[in-house]
């Protein structure tokens, strides 16, 4: 038995059941502090890993932000969950060809990731949490599959309402089950007379962050991509899941031993973000952007360069691109300081 499923057993029989969101925070701060999940002989993969045109043209959108807003000085690339800093690797590629080469700032608590980082790219600096940001200069931040895998708070509708949802102890096994009530006004008119059984996921980690960012954004300037997939709109649904060895287990069992995910409701990332004073643009489907910024034009170029990987990168190009693959799931959203032009492909 792993060393976390004995810690949360134990917590559980000696103060009761905790929040999915408690659990999901324990497992994940777990997960991605002991080891890299990423790539083929890991548990699952990202766009940027996919290919290099993700972070590429990331990069151009970033740096295109920066030459319309009359080039200023001063300014950070901000990336927050960088993984193995292939997508910061390849965006600092992209913006110092476009002329910009700024310091990097990255938001990474997994010492382990923080190593793989360290070897792909030079003179970072690492923060735990936003808050340590650099307090001047304009910021370019991005976020690919970061805020998915932050903590939710899961919401249970029972015969008598809504409440908390928590992970009890049944034998060898977790068992989520409805806990202490929360009050209806708490959940969005549109959701609270979903049917008996209905889950609603909130993020209160993700929304302090977007809170924190456009308060950044407002302030310094710059502008904040935010990629991954989720739902337009706030819908009751339960998204909770685990993906171990490329292939999806049961999230109950072996804490911390596997990726847990949520959904990203960017309704709510929206909200939080406008009541900020930001410009929120999207979100839009990841397909629709990338086309937007031009992948098809790059993957032809790339492809008449390396004949003999032609077939790999319109593979790469229809998994980022194409509907049914990440095309439509996955989506992209902005934020956008006041006095900051419309990043690209967002209109
Ligand atoms: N962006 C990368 C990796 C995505 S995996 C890619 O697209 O390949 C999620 C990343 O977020 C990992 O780097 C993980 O260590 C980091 N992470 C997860 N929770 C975090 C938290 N609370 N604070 C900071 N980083 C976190």
């Amino acid at each position: 038995m792993s060393s976390l499923t004995e810690r949360l057993r134990r917590l559980i029989a000696a103060s009761g059941p905790i929040p999915v969101g408690e659990y999901m925070a324990l497992a994940n701060a777990h997960y991605y502090g002991t080891r890299d999940p990423l790539g083929a002989g890991g548990d699952f993969t990202t766009a940027p890993e996919i290919s290099q045109m993700f972070g590429e043209l990331t990069g151009l959108c970033l740096a295109d932000a920066w030459d319309r807003a009359g080039r200023p000085e001063g300014v950070s690339y901000v990336e927050l969950g960088p993984g193995r800093g292939t997508l910061a690797a390849d965006a600092l590629r992209a913006m110092r060809a476009a002329g910009l080469t700024p310091p990097v700032e990255l938001v990474e608590t997994s010492p382990t990731l923080r190593a793989r980082q360290a070897e792909r790219l030079a003179a970072v600096r690492w923060h735990d949490d936003v808050a340590t940001l650099p307090e001047t200069g304009p910021l370019l931040v991005v976020a690919n599959e970061f805020f998915d895998a932050l903590p939710a708070r899961q919401l249970v509708r029972a015969g008598d309402g809504w409440h908390e949802r928590v992970v009890d102890v049944e034998g060898d096994r977790f068992v989520p089950k409805a806990g202490r009530p929360v009050p209806g006004s708490a959940i969005p008119a549109h959701v609270r007379e979903a049917p008996e059984g209905s889950i609603l996921e909130v993020s209160p980690a993700a929304a302090a962050i977007v809170r924190q960012l456009a308060q950044r954004l407002v302030r310094q300037g710059g502008v904040a991509l935010i990629v991954d997939y989720g739902h337009a709109h706030t819908a009751a649904g339960d998204t909770l899941q685990a993906v171990r060895g490329h292939r999806y287990a049961d999230p109950w069992m072996e804490p911390g031993e596997n990726d847990l995910t949520v959904h990203v409701d960017f309704e709510a990332l929206a909200a939080a973000a406008e009541a900020e004073g930001v410009r929120v643009l999207g979100p839009v489907a990841q397909g629709a952007w990338l086309t937007a910024l031009g992948i098809d034009a790059r993957a032809a170029a790339l492809a008449s360069t390396a004949p003999a990987r032609a077939g790999e990168i319109e593979a790469a190009h229809a998994r980022l691109t194409a509907p049914e693959q990440m095309g439509a799931l996955f989506k992209v959203m902005a934020l956008a300081a006041p006095a900051w032009a419309d990043p690209a492909g967002l209109a």
